[in-house]
């Protein structure tokens, strides 16, 4: 499972991009048929497919050309529409200049095969943006770009299973943040919510590749750390939170301010259920917290 992106696409901004996909399928639906009925038809109007630019220039191409470059870089897979689409005009204006130069059959039908694959291909690249973009709503937390709490249990369970058969251990840990309430009362909701994704940002980017963020409530994080001991979380654990209470995190422009947080860190246990496991670090933190914030408490399995 791959670390998610730090920043996140909203919901309704994702489902209407779908939309525009399945719009944009309809046109290239059409597009195709105008094209089949212009060589069945041997219509001699070919300008608009002859022209180098026709995958700008169709209906696809400049939809594709109004969308903002920032949201092209949170969404890698829709900007890699680009090749195939072109791939796709390409092949139809090699297909008709082999019908209009009257090449031998064999390259006709060869150019004709291309055409096909590539509109193909370009029709799956389609519904493939459109799968993850569902994906993406159905599990990842859209303020803060960690993956969400319905993510998290599925996930956790497979983790769970690798410590059954003994292969690894593995130690999850929740994270809370200290005293946030203040934050929002003294700047404002909009600003907590900036400091909330800052905060899972910067997680992201201090745990290792094969560590998982999960947004696990309000202001609380769940960590999973797979083939790590319970010593090493907490050594691991605190050196994040020392980096993140140093950190400086902008709330608007020239202004920033800094959060400490709270770790409950635990190992989950041989044949224990994930809700048992949650628990404990839930208890270890409520420790973290009697302990004054801003530290790390451990509770092992063995001192239950
Ligand atoms: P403690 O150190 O004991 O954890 O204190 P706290 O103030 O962090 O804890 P408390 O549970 O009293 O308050 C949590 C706050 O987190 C209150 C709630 O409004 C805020 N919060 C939860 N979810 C969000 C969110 O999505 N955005 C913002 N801005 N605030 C949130
Ligand atoms: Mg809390
Ligand atoms: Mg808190």
């Amino acid at each position: 499972m791959q670390q998610q992106q730090s920043k996140s696409i909203d919901t309704n901004e994702a489902l209407s991009i779908i939309k525009e996909l399945d719009r944009s399928l309809a046109m290239h639906q059409q597009w195709l048929k105008d094209f089949h009925r212009m060589i069945i038809c041997q219509e001699q109007d070919t300008f608009v497919y002859m022209n180098p630019d026709a995958h700008l220039t169709c209906e696809f191409g400049r939809w594709f050309g109004s969308l903002p470059e920032a949201l092209l870089t949170c969404l890698p897979n829709i900007r890699q529409l680009s090749d195939p689409h072109k791939e796709m005009h390409d092949a139809a204006r090699k297909l008709l200049n082999a019908l209009q130069l009257q090449s031998a059959s064999a390259s006709r039908q060869n150019a004709y095969e291309t055409f096909v694959d590539t509109s193909l291909d370009f029709k799956l690249a389609i519904r493939h943006c459109q799968s993850e973009l569902l994906q993406q709503i159905c599990t990842v937390d859209h303020l803060t770009g960690a993956w969400n709490r319905h993510t998290m249990e599925s996930r956790l369970r497979e983790e769970a299973e690798r410590v059954r058969r003994g292969s690894c251990s593995c130690s999850l840990s929740i994270v809370d943040l200290d005293h946030f309430k203040q934050v929002n009362d003294q700047y404002g909701h909009p600003a907590g919510d900036k400091v909330l994704s800052a905060v899972a940002g910067f997680l992201m980017k201090q745990l290792r590749a094969y560590d998982i963020t999960f947004r696990y409530g309000g202001e609380e994080f769940l960590l999973c750390l797979p083939d790590t001991k319970l010593n090493e979380a907490e050594q691991f654990l605190n050196r994040i939170r020392e980096n993140l209470s140093a950190h400086q995190i902008e709330i608007a422009e020239g202004r920033t301010i800094s959060v400490s947080a709270s770790f409950g860190v635990t190992q989950i246990g041989i044949n224990e259920s994930i809700s048992d496991a949650i628990e404990r670090a839930d208890h270890a933190l409520l420790c973290a917290k009697a302990q004054g914030r801003n530290c790390v408490c451990a509770w092992d399995t063995n001192t239950d």
